[in-house]
């Protein structure tokens, strides 16, 4: 079994040292990543097919590469200076607004580094984010690769309120993920609990990103995804925010910051 202890260090030091994690300003984008990894013959891939969880519209790791053996997940947690940008007002920071597409941009370069790395390590590999056959439905929410659940599989994290991941390095950040067919260690679960990070679902307390979120999107029930999505991409200030700075659509995300668990697991 290969060993990847020399693949994370070299993740680490491409997010660390690479021109592109970088603001117009010359600010960090994101900080050190954290990594994960799991095998492809985990029984949580079927459960993620489930209508229950992601549905049938979810491909498991074979179907995008048939000789895969494992899926390697990563977090990239948004620098100090960009979660604190979007601390204060209701619309994005324009840090925040430019992380999310120039960090985007990054992150893609990030996967790319991923898939020559493992090609060293004489593996064949797949990125299902950058497949031509990757897909999502804004309708419906879902898509055929959810980076959350596979940085959930891979032991990075369990799910929030706010439906984000709560990471040992908190919640706000970018995800990525590559499908190889190297067999490398895996990286277990700490529990079954898919929300076992959030304290809202462990003792009742906090809810904090309910106060947060400006479109009411956010309740004692969960996120309304539909809301969310009008926020950011249809209501007048996020045309306006998209007409001003030439992205595709605005973001938010005042419910990653500013609450217990921006940085790290509460409690
Ligand atoms: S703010 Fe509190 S309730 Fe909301 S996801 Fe984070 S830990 Fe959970
Ligand atoms: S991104 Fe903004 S609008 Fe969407 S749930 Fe979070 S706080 Fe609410």
């Amino acid at each position: 079994m290969a060993d990847n202890k020399q693949l994370q260090q070299a993740l680490k030091q491409f997010v660390v040292n690479d021109p592109g994690n970088e603001l117009p300003g010359g600010e960090k984008i994101f900080d050190s990543p954290i990594t994960g990894l799991v095998s492809v013959e985990d029984k949580i891939f079927d459960d993620f097919c489930k209508e229950s969880v992601i549905g049938s519209m979810f491909r498991p790791p074979r179907s995008w590469l048939p000789e895969a053996a494992t899926v390697i997940s990563y977090f990239l947690p948004f620098s100090e200076h960009v979660r604190r940008s979007n601390y204060h007002g209701q619309l994005p920071s324009l840090e925040w607004l430019h992380s999310r597409f120039i960090g985007e941009n990054f992150n893609h370069s990030v996967r790319r580094f991923l898939i020559k790395e493992l090609q060293v390590m004489g593996g064949k590999s797949v990125i299902p984010a950058l497949h031509q056959d990757y897909y999502a439905d804004y309708e419906s929410f879902i898509s055929n690769w959810s980076e959350r659940h596979i940085a959930y599989a891979a032991g990075l994290g369990s799910f929030g309120l706010s439906r984000g991941l709560i990471t040992s390095k908190g919640i706000a950040g970018r995800f990525g993920s590559a499908i190889t067919d190297l067999r490398l260690k895996v990286t277990p679960r700490d529990s079954d609990n898919p929300f076992k990070n959030c304290p809202f679902f462990t003792d009742s307390s906090c809810g904090a990103c309910i106060d947060r979120c400006p479109s009411g999107a956010i309740t004692a029930q969960g996120k309304d995804k539909s809301a969310c999505y009008r926020y950011t991409r249809i209501e007048d200030h996020a045309r306006e925010m998209r007409l001003k700075y030439g992205y595709d659509h605005s973001v938010c995300g005042k419910c990653q910051v500013n609450v217990p668990c921006e940085d790290c697991i509460p409690g």
